[in-house]
């Protein structure tokens, strides 16, 4: 069976993200750049791109070529949600997701199509999905390699979706420039086109020894991706091992109360961190650095995998008290969570109910900081440490 690989591509993606901030933009030419007089241009709308602007520009070119955009800043916290909740939608539909950047990413789909439908019906549900969640408009070209994916999703831009038969991709491959290879660049091209190689399908119809004597190994690959030959594998992001916290203190200090206050400080963040990614922990570790530089670590199992802090802090706070028997002044703590687990792989049992209203107070927390940023709940034992 022929591979099934999609190219996802979000249009214009930090300009979305901005007209879902500022509606007003809809329609005007945008410019996402600092603005600053060296900068470079982030990315620009369509509007924008019809004056010749485009990404990596420097600006000053951007405002000369169209003085009536507008210029926005860049909302890099906004971009990177919109990301997550991206990536969030793709995780539904294949367990190999290759992330190319915050608003790109490969999927295999070949062996998804039983749960799913068709290829081509599967990207329309994504499509839809992505649109009515995100607001958000994303291309999708689909085809039997990454190479050949990635320059169908560009031609299926705005909001498209193309299909290239198996064996028909040198075919749609062969028109375009070469410059639509990935790989070959504003330096490469020209040496391509001092050999007369302009197009996709000049380089596809060259002898292998001839490209491979004159281009060496890149040459030999490009050309395979020309042909429509591309094996390499959608490769699966790596999902984090373990997630840490730690903080270094202003003066070293021996003070038990301080530490255990830090220290439930560290296990609230990594709590809230744990739970946005939808992690659990089966495993904590405290580390401690002295004034005289020594590490020392203490590590605990956890009975039952766990995100939320209460838990956390209890064995947190017994692994500090273990490590604190030196009489030597602290200079850093850190808090480590280990064996992460997503929390949908995980069994969940039943619990007493005031740990019940706990766990559903803290999800009302989470809520409230998805919102408007972790530090506007906190628990009251923190803010009256630090008003002492
Ligand atoms: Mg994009």
């Amino acid at each position: 069976m022929p591979r099934c690989i999609f190219h996802l591509d979000l249009d214009t993606f930090f300009v979305a993200v901005e007209r879902l901030l500022d509606p007003t933009l809809q329609g005007k030419p945008v410019i996402v750049s600092p603005g600053t007089a060296r900068s470079v241009v982030a990315t620009a709308s369509y509007e924008a791109r019809k004056f010749g602007v485009h990404s990596a520009m420097p600006f000053a070119q951007a405002r000369r070529l169209c003085p009536q955009a507008v210029i926005v800043p860049g909302n890099f916290p906004a971009y990177q949600k919109a990301s997550c909740a991206f990536f969030h939608i793709l995780e539904a539909f294949s367990p190999d997701i290759e992330p190319a950047s915050l608003d790109e990413a490969y999927i295999d789909y070949t062996n998804c199509q039983e749960l799913f439908g068709p290829s081509l019906s599967a990207a329309g549900l994504i499509q839809r999905q992505v649109k009515s969640e995100l607001g958000l408009d994303v291309s999708i070209g689909i085809s039997t390699s990454k190479a050949v994916s990635k320059i169908t999703s560009d031609l299926a831009k705005p909001s498209g979706i193309l299909y290239v038969l198996p064996g028909y991709e040198a075919k749609l491959l062969a028109p375009l420039s070469i410059r639509k290879l990935m790989g070959i660049g504003p330096k490469s091209e020209p040496r391509y086109r001092a050999h007369g190689i302009r197009t996709i399908g000049d380089l596809a119809q060259l002898p292998k020894t001839l490209v491979t004597r004159v281009f060496g190994e890149t040459g030999r690959i490009l050309q395979n991706m020309a042909r429509g030959e591309d094996y390499s594998p959608v490769q699966r992001r790596q999902s984090a091992k373990s997630l840490s916290h730690e903080e270094t203190f202003a003066h070293d200090t021996t003070d038990r109360e301080f530490l255990r206050h830090a220290l439930h400080r560290l296990v609230c963040e990594l709590g809230y961190r744990l739970r946005r990614y939808n992690l659990r922990t089966q495993k904590l570790c405290v580390k401690v650095r002295y004034a005289d530089f020594s590490l020392h670590t203490r590590s605990q199992s956890l009975p039952r995998p766990t995100n939320l802090d209460g838990r956390l802090f209890e064995t947190a706070v017994s692994l500090l008290d273990r490590l604190l028997i030196r009489r030597v002044r602290v200079r850093l703590l850190g808090f480590v969570a280990q064996d992460l687990a997503k929390h949908d792989q995980q069994l969940c049992l039943p619990d007493t109910p005031a740990r019940e209203r706990l766990d559903s107070l803290l999800m009302a927390a989470d809520k409230l900081r998805s919102r408007y940023g972790y530090s506007i709940v906190q628990w009251a034992s923190l803010l009256r440490r630090e008003a002492e």
